[in-house]
């Protein structure tokens, strides 16, 4: 990697802003490679140069990319006036990254959502023309038949006359609540247009009381993540997204 400012890599990992850090190092606090810097502005190679604040050392990264297993209730954005984000959900030494979700998933769902700085990455997973395949397992009130598995397959209309793409249903089994029948499925879709698996249902008239979304590409939520928890992906994970 290259040269940066330092008042921009340490801007970047919150230990203050321009004009803190101009009166920080001043005041002798900032060392890169064990001398006390005078200049915020020197450039420095955060993958070379030691750089610490007060005596720590500042691990420098600049992407971040977190697993969290969206809870009912959140919203997916990064700031909203009513509702509590997914922002809301990371610690404060995570936000500082400003990580942003890549994608939407509806208040009312849950299950896997990808969190990241990474623009490039995010542009890319949500690219209509890269079809990334989404994998969700829905509660379903109605029969979902054989019948509904070959219309998901030629693709359905919804409701706005838009034809969705073929997506694969399977149905896993069947309940039975006061409301009627009620379908456990999974559904992976290669496209995400708005309430997309529900305006699917809908369009065989029938209704998505439960949604969770378990896979994006070859990323899987991990099962062993709490609901409303996140962990950050593995070396391993990250590589599937790309
Ligand atoms: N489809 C929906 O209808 N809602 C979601 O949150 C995701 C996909």
């Amino acid at each position: 990697k290259q040269t940066q400012r330092l008042d921009k890599i340490l801007s970047h990992m919150g230990v203050g802003t321009r004009s803190e850090l101009k009166k920080i190092v001043k005041q002798g606090r900032i060392h890169v490679d064990g001398k006390a810097v005078k200049d915020s502005g020197i450039q420095v190679d955060p993958a070379i140069n030691i750089i610490e604040a007060d005596g720590e050392r500042i691990v420098y990264r600049e992407m971040i990319y977190l697993m969290l297993h969206k809870p009912p209730g959140v919203v997916s954005a990064t700031e909203d006036a009513r509702d509590k984000t997914v922002l809301d959900l990371l610690r404060k030494e995570d936000r500082i990254f400003q990580p942003f979700p890549v994608g939407r998933l509806d208040k009312d769902t849950e299950g896997l959502l990808i969190l990241t700085n990474d623009g490039p990455l995010a542009h890319d997973l949500l690219s209509p023309r890269k079809h990334v395949p989404k994998t969700y397992e829905a509660r379903v009130l109605g029969k979902v038949d054989v019948d509904d598995v070959q219309r998901f397959a030629a693709g359905v209309r919804l409701d706005d006359g838009y034809e969705a793409m073929p997506a694969e249903l399977t149905v896993l089994g069947y309940e039975e609540i006061d409301e009627g029948i009620v379908s456990l499925i999974s559904l992976i879709i290669h496209e995400g247009k708005f309430h997309q698996v529900k305006r699917m249902f809908q369009a065989v008239d029938k209704r998505v009381i439960y949604l969770k979304r378990v896979a994006m590409g070859e990323l899987k939520l991990d099962s062993d993540l709490a609901i409303g928890s996140y962990r950050e992906l593995t070396a391993e994970e990250l590589t599937c997204l790309r």
